[in-house]
């Protein structure tokens, strides 16, 4: 009985050497000490042998059972740590790669080009208005100077919704609802950028929907060199320190007298390129000194109040500032054309 016990042992040691893994181990443990097992099956017999014989029996078969025990936990233990390196090894996070990049949005370059305006001009004291982009003929035309009828209406082609409610052809009518909150009384400075609507055919430099900047000073001793002061600091802000401006005649129905606004050509400084088609100078705006009936209209009494008014187009300015071709690139949303203009 001893060498069965001995030999079962030596079995039992040996196939969990072998085992490959935890379940193989567990039908190793089931099968050798399981009650069913050959052991509990040796203990069975001792009731065969001498009384001498079967206490030094049970004391070896214990010893056995233990020893089996005791190697069957160390390899459990062992294949467990296995599985765990296995498991980490598998896992592993390799903290070198590169991440994904976050894409982080610009700036319009149109918003770009109206924030800057507005910051040089808030700088001077100006407030910023804005107004509905519905608008009524009444604000859009006729509190402008341009009552119904007035050939120059046809100069801005308009999306009208009802005979008198209109897509505003220009941020003029923020102008003039402005002035009749202040009843009368000045100063006005104010700059009111917004989105305006013409019935265009959409080109390389007409869009249906553009945006535009105005500016307005009523107050008491206003005079057309103000105008031009004011100018010239906006040309050397946006277009470099050693700009000139000149004033061109022209007409608005509700500025006079009118100018258009040319400043030296950045690009050559004024000897002649094709940015400023030979000229050496670009135009960049319009503006002209309020109209008395407009100033009357909107409730100023014109024989003590005088203003001056400015419009002028971001697409224009951007498109000149950065070198774009072509007023679609801003509409389109082609991120290529978007991701150029990086966050100042
Ligand atoms: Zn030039």
């Amino acid at each position: 009985m001893q060498d069965q016990l001995k030999q079962l042992q030596q079995e039992a040691l040996s196939s969990i050497e072998n085992a490959s893994d935890l379940k193989s181990l567990n039908e190793i443990r089931v099968s050798y000490l399981g009650k069913k097992g050959p052991i509990t099956e040796a203990l069975r017999g001792m009731g065969k042998l001498s009384a001498e014989e079967r206490p030094k029996m049970g004391a070896l078969a214990n010893e056995v059972r233990e020893s089996i025990a005791a190697s069957i936990a160390a390899k459990q233990e062992g294949l467990e740590a296995a599985a765990v390196e296995a498991k980490l090894a598998s896992e592993t996070i390799d903290v070198t790669l590169p991440g994904n990049p976050v894409l982080i949005g610009n700036h319009h370059p149109i918003t770009a080009v109206i924030e800057e305006i507005e910051d040089l001009f808030l700088s001077m004291g100006y407030s910023i208005e804005e107004g509905p982009e519905v608008e009524t003929d009444y604000y859009n035309f006729e509190a402008l100077n341009l009552p119904k009828g007035h050939p120059a209406r046809d100069m801005q082609d308009s999306f009208y919704i009802t005979d008198e409610v209109l897509l505003r052809t220009h941020t003029s009518p923020v102008q003039a609802r402005t002035m009749k909150k202040y009843d009368g009384k000045g100063p006005v400075k104010i700059i009111c950028p917004g989105k305006v609507y013409r019935r265009d055919s959409d080109d390389a430099t007409h869009s249906h929907q553009f945006t535009q900047i105005e500016g307005l000073v009523v107050d008491e001793n206003i005079s057309m060199s103000d105008l031009k002061g004011t100018l010239e600091v906006f040309a050397r802000k946006m277009f470099g320190d050693d700009r000139e401006i000149r004033l061109r005649p022209s007409f608005f129905p509700f500025t006079e007298p009118s100018v258009e606004v040319d400043v030296s050509c950045f690009s050559c400084g004024g000897k002649g390129c094709s940015v400023c088609k030979g000229t050496g100078w670009i135009e960049i705006l319009g503006a002209g000194m309020v109209h008395p009936n407009v100033l009357e209209m909107a409730g100023f009494d014109s024989k003590v109040y005088q203003g001056f008014a400015f419009g002028m187009g971001p697409e224009r300015i951007a498109m000149l500032k950065y070198g774009i071709d072509d007023i679609r690139h801003f509409y389109t949303n082609d991120i290529r054309f978007l991701k150029q203009f990086k966050r100042a």
